[in-house]
């Protein structure tokens, strides 16, 4: 376990480019935050892993990008305008700070110790208008999930695409909740990255569906990297499920701050496809011709299986199961500064930065010439870093702790051999490698 590892995950982002607090110059906006250099790298590389998942790895899946404002009714009919979407909400009476009543142990202000209100409901959906005239004709909401556009597309994909239950439509996109007390980071704030995707099933065949995904969900974090010892699943009590849901497992991870959900996987029943029918007047339920009539009935509203993570929470799960601190370095050989050397242990499909490309000595035009052209060489196939700043084991450490996965050095025997040192990240083992054999040994190990 390491020593206020959130405190340090944090400092990391800054420091190093992966994130920042939103504003900043202006003092800050709660519960928002923008991605720096590294981190856009890494949150697209986690989105690309999910993608290349769902609609590679698995079978019958399709993409879908559909809009962030949709018709109102839309939330009308998925009950987040009703108390569906609503949390509990407490003030104090002394401080008049607000918590989420559910988040709290205790029926007392976590802050003064003062007394709470009654709670009332708080809706998280973010109001706002369209057109020129702001009034209730005119007022929608920034979308809080990104799977009503996949409900009112289904037909539509359906049709266009020739599909066949089971099948999928899976989305990456932006989700707005108006959350009482974002905190915690990048764990839970109000604009964020949803990746879901909806599975389209026979009624009968949900059950064993949702234990399918369930266990491939597992797996996928797992695959990435992320240590067994770290995730859990949890089953919802029957109490405690959303208002949609008929069965529900959350995914959990061991934050700093303890067991959190990264990721919801729902039975969602025919909820989402029969209210969109009813409210909506479009017959939206499925003509099955495997099923023969007179036994079961030829149309049915499909029943949905529903996985859905936040890119940018599982982002932050991430970089909390890679860290790494070895106190007084890894360096052996040398007499290296022993200080606590930090190392990104990421996935080599999701670590921002794939290469660093690095004269030995930067005052030797020769030599950074040499580099310059191994680095443009790689350019147009990897995300690759060029460093000449600092001594050669600093350039390592600051590569290693942004989980770089080669280090390559071009050096004086380099100019007379065509070669270099690769250097592996975790291992820190080294090899000499022909340039020319460069890109066929990068492209096989990144
Ligand atoms: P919670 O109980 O934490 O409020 P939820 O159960 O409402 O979350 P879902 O609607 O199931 O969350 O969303 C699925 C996933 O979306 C979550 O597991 C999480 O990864 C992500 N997510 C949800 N809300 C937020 C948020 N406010 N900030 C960041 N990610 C979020």
């Amino acid at each position: 376990m390491i020593d206020n590892l959130f405190q340090k995950i944090v400092s990391l982002s800054k420091r190093r480019g992966f994130v920042f607090q939103s504003s900043e110059i202006y003092g800050g906006f709660e519960g928002f935050y923008d991605f720096g250099p590294l981190g856009v790298e890494l949150k697209n590389n986690i989105k690309k892993a999910w993608w290349d998942e769902m609609t590679k790895n698995q079978k019958n899946i399709v993409g879908l990008d559909s809009a962030i404002l949709m018709n109102p009714r839309v939330w009308q009919a998925s009950g987040h305008l009703t108390a569906g979407f609503a949390d509990e909400l407490v003030e104090c009476k002394k401080c008049h700070h607000r918590f989420r009543k559910d988040f709290l142990s205790k029926n007392k202000c976590p802050d003064c110790g003062g007394e709470l209100t009654k709670p009332r409901k708080f809706n998280l959906m973010m109001k706002t208008f369209v057109g020129p005239v702001e009034d209730e004709t005119t007022t929608t909401y920034l979308r809080a999930e990104t799977c009503q556009g996949i409900y009112l597309n289904y037909e539509n994909v359906l049709n266009s695409m020739r599909m066949k239950i089971p099948f999928g439509i899976c989305q990456i996109g932006k989700s707005f909740r108006n959350e009482i007390t974002p905190k915690n980071f990048i764990f839970r704030t109000r604009e964020f990255e949803h990746m879901e995707m909806q599975w389209f099933c026979q009624p009968k065949t949900a059950p064993q569906f949702f234990d399918y995904w369930k266990k491939e969900r597992l797996k996928w974090y797992l695959n990435l990297g992320i240590k067994k010892a770290n995730l859990k699943t949890r089953e919802i009590p029957k109490d405690e499920l959303p208002h949609y849901a008929k069965r529900a497992v959350d995914i959990e991870y061991k934050f700093p701050f303890g067991w959190e959900e990264i990721e919801g996987i729902h039975n969602r029943g025919d909820f989402d496809l029969s209210n969109h029918s009813k409210h909506s007047g479009e017959d939206l339920r499925y003509y099955d011709p495997s099923l023969r009539s007179g036994q079961v009935k030829e149309k049915y509203f499909p029943y949905i299986i529903e996985t859905s993570v936040g890119a940018d929470r599982s982002f932050f799960a991430f970089l909390c199961d890679a860290y790494e601190e070895i106190k007084k370095g890894r360096t052996k050989t040398t007499k290296a500064t022993k200080e606590i050397e930090i190392l990104l242990k990421l996935h080599k499909k999701l670590t921002p930065i794939k290469i660093a490309v690095l004269p030995l000595v930067k005052n030797k035009p020769k030599l950074v010439k040499k580099t310059k052209e191994v680095y443009q060489m790689l350019r147009p196939y990897f995300v690759v870093q060029y460093d000449e700043v600092g001594s050669i084991g600093r350039r390592y450490r600051r590569q290693d702790e942004i989980g770089t996965c080669f280090c390559l050095t071009i050096d004086f025997e380099s100019l007379k051999n065509n070669d270099l040192t690769v250097r592996y990240r975790d291992t820190m083992k080294q090899e000499r490698i022909k340039i020319k054999e460069l890109i066929l040994f990068l492209k096989s190990n990144v």
